[in-house]
């Protein structure tokens, strides 16, 4: 077997994504895994399976596009001490077929609720921020969206 190299060694030094299937070179960028076989994408970087097909061991890891569609979401009022509310979590449609939960931001909660029409199918764009350190002082990036420009 080949020896494997230390994952974070392809990483930006001093910065730290929050997921593993959150890579920060050469810009901030979700990735998947591929089936082979039949082509379906899932974030799960470490799967064995294809739950479509049921091919083993057929994956190869691919960007996943920055740009998605809402596609349902909900207005958060309750969280844990220190997390500021109202805060809108969302499920994100992507076009390669996977769906990732993240956090709606650029984006008005009160204003939402009150017409959340507006935010079904809206085309949102990934943005990664630094959002804390951990112990060895990294800066952990996480990554969230906001409406698109375009
Ligand atoms: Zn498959």
């Amino acid at each position: 077997m080949a020896e494997q190299s230390k994952a974070e060694s392809t990483e930006q030094p001093g910065k730290r994504p929050i997921l593993p299937f959150l890579k920060l070179e050469p810009t901030p960028h979700l990735v998947g895994s591929k089936c082979g076989k039949c082509g379906a994408v899932y974030l799960d970087l470490k799967r064995m399976a294809c739950s479509k097909c049921g091919a083993t061991n057929q994956f190869t890891q691919i960007p996943l596009s920055n740009k998605g569609n809402v596609w349902v979401f909900s207005v958060i009022h309750q969280s844990f001490p220190g997390i500021k509310t109202p805060y809108v979590t969302a499920i994100v449609d992507l076009p390669e077929g996977v769906s990732v939960k993240s956090n709606l931001v650029d984006i008005d909660p009160e204003e939402l609720q009150k017409n959340p029409q507006q935010a079904f199918g809206m085309p949102v764009e990934m943005v990664a921020n630094v959002v804390s350190k951990d112990r060895q002082g990294n800066e952990v990036v996480a990554f969230q969206y906001r409406p698109s420009k375009n």
